[in-house]
């Protein structure tokens, strides 16, 4: 105001004090002598040295500088972070953290948005995806020790986000806080370790492994609350939530028996599957039901059979190590069947989120890239089947009504509702959107003892919301989604692709599980 009214801010004062002697009201925010305190807690850019300072704060001040005016804020220097977990540079890191500028979008509560389930619980500011992205650029600022990394007030902060996207998607600035968030936890977990409840989960598919071998004696106990007691005792899982039952034979050594895993020689379009956990221990159905709607569509489909699990709970405990020998190995096999023709496709909405964009935050290589551009989520590359004119719509009638739930590790795809519009086909189904916000199981973020409470309150619209005796099941792509919907209600939760395999007339077992009512402690 000074450099614009020049000689008319003197008298300015004077009014103000003839009005406010004592300078209680807005003290020193127009009427001051302090030239730089409209710049002096900008947000200054934090540059590696010998980088050009870009930032459009920096340009305007740099070139509106008058002589007698504050000088602009030069850049902080870039902090040297030699060990960063995922594969970037510290300068992208700082570049990613600047992009908030504070709106505070992030902290909303209303629906449609989802942003951001802990929030939404407990309104304070560590829970905001923003306070990731400000403890962040306090460490590559140098603000914040580098020690903060490993201290475990900053991993309960980081621990507040279990990757859904939803921030990264409606964020004005498109923040990437998952990838933030993920840097910091590998950071904590490499030099800490993880507790045994993260590593049971971590490596879930060794318990599963061994569990299928023993799946007529382990899935009577799992009904049990004695054995349910055991299990939260023993490994930290929640002994109220509901679990899947085990499967006798793992959809991969199905595939085998069925001859799915050698290559197919056909020329024209055909795809590599991969099941990732859930398809392959406990529902193998889903994965035949996929199978057979690609054979009737002509598609030959090939199981490769050394694949192994995406990794999604590694991803979000931070137990970075693991995470990436999945995404290595996985990256190689499944780029080889790309080099061969194939397509890659996986029921599961978490496995298709690493493989298209979670993994290129380790392996930024040819490999990565080709699998990312070639992998589809299943019920996209079916809708996409239908656009193209190539779906077969020769379905039998379902009545039933059904209330449909988007994921939000399919949202962060950014496909729209491929699975939705595909019920939308079936005659006889009523489909209803279920606008609740996420599920709040995060993955595996449910399961554990600590977290149960939390995850039901976050989940609490939409298990209320299938409760309406008008719903007569639910419906959605993610296993752990349809763990929560079934959490609190006595109905089956279906993925989309086994009412479509029904409507076909392939899977006969859907009508006995639209019927059935659920069971206490396991899913249907
Ligand atoms: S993370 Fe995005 S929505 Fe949140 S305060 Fe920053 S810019 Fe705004
Ligand atoms: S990814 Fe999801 S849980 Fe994590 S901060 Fe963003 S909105 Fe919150």
């Amino acid at each position: 105001l000074a450099l614009q009214e020049k000689a008319l801010y003197p008298l300015m004062q004077q009014i103000k004090y003839l009005w406010d002697p004592e300078g209680i009201l807005n003290p020193g925010k127009l009427l001051s002598d302090d030239r730089e305190q409209c710049i002096r807690n900008l947000r200054v850019p934090i540059r590696a040295p010998g980088l050009p300072n870009r930032s459009a704060h920096a340009s305007a001040t740099a070139s509106s500088a008058e002589p007698g005016e504050a000088e602009p804020s030069q850049p902080t220097p870039l902090r040297d972070l030699t060990e960063l977990q995922l594969d970037w540079h510290p300068q992208q890191v700082a570049e990613i953290a600047e992009q908030c500028f504070g709106c505070g979008r992030c902290r909303t509560q209303s629906l449609p948005e989802r942003m951001c389930p802990f929030f939404r619980i407990v309104p304070a500011e560590e829970a905001s995806p923003r306070a990731k992205a400000n403890l962040l650029r306090g460490i590559v600022s140098g603000r914040l020790e580098l020690a903060s990394l490993t201290q475990d007030q900053l991993k309960q902060i980081m621990d507040l986000c279990f990757h859904c996207h939803s921030c990264r998607l409606e964020c004005p600035a498109g923040v990437d806080i998952p990838r933030l968030v993920s840097e910091a936890k590998g950071a904590y977990v490499a030099a800490k370790g993880i507790p045994l409840s993260d590593w049971v989960l971590v490596h879930l598919d060794k318990w599963a492994a061994w569990g299928s071998l023993l799946a007529p004696l382990i899935n009577p106990l799992l009904a049990t609350r004695w054995f349910r007691w055991v299990m939260e005792k023993a490994l930290g899982i929640a002994q109220g939530r509901k679990l899947p039952r085990l499967a006798a034979q793992p959809f991969l050594r199905r595939a085998e028996r069925k001859r799915w895993t050698r290559p197919v020689r056909a020329d024209g379009p055909k795809v590599a599957l991969f099941v990732d956990l859930y398809a392959n221990y406990f529902d193998p159905q889903l994965a035949e039901a996929l199978v057979g709607i690609l054979h009737r569509h002509g598609i030959p489909v090939y199981v490769p059979p050394e694949q192994k699990i995406a990794g999604t709970p590694a991803l979000m405990v931070g137990q970075m190590e693991r995470f990436r020998r999945l995404a290595e190995h996985n990256t190689a096999l499944l780029a080889d069947a790309v080099r061969q023709g194939y397509h890659i496709l996986t029921p599961e909405p978490a496995a298709a989120l690493c493989l298209i964009h979670e993994y290129r935050w380790l392996l930024d290589d040819e490999d990565a890239r080709l699998v990312a551009d070639n992998t589809s989520e299943a019920t996209t590359y079916l809708w996409r089947l239908h656009t193209g004119g190539r779906l077969d719509l020769k379905f039998r009638p379902i009545q039933a009504t059904l209330g449909y739930h988007l994921p939000c590790r399919l949202r962060a795809l950014e496909v729209g509702t491929p699975g939705e519009n595909l019920l939308r086909l079936i005659p006889g189904l009523v489909v209803y959107r279920l606008e609740e916000g996420c599920s709040g199981m995060g993955g595996a973020f449910g399961l554990k003892r600590e977290h149960y409470r939390t995850s039901l309150r976050m989940g609490w619209g939409l298990i209320s919301r299938l409760r309406d005796p008008e719903i007569q099941a639910g419906a959605t792509e993610c296993s752990a989604c349809k763990i929560q919907m079934e959490q609190g209600t006595t109905k089956p939760t279906l993925h989309p692709i086994k009412l479509l395999a029904y409507a076909y007339g392939l899977l006969p077992e859907v009508e006995t599980l639209l019927r059935q009512p659920g069971k206490e402690l396991v899913l249907t």
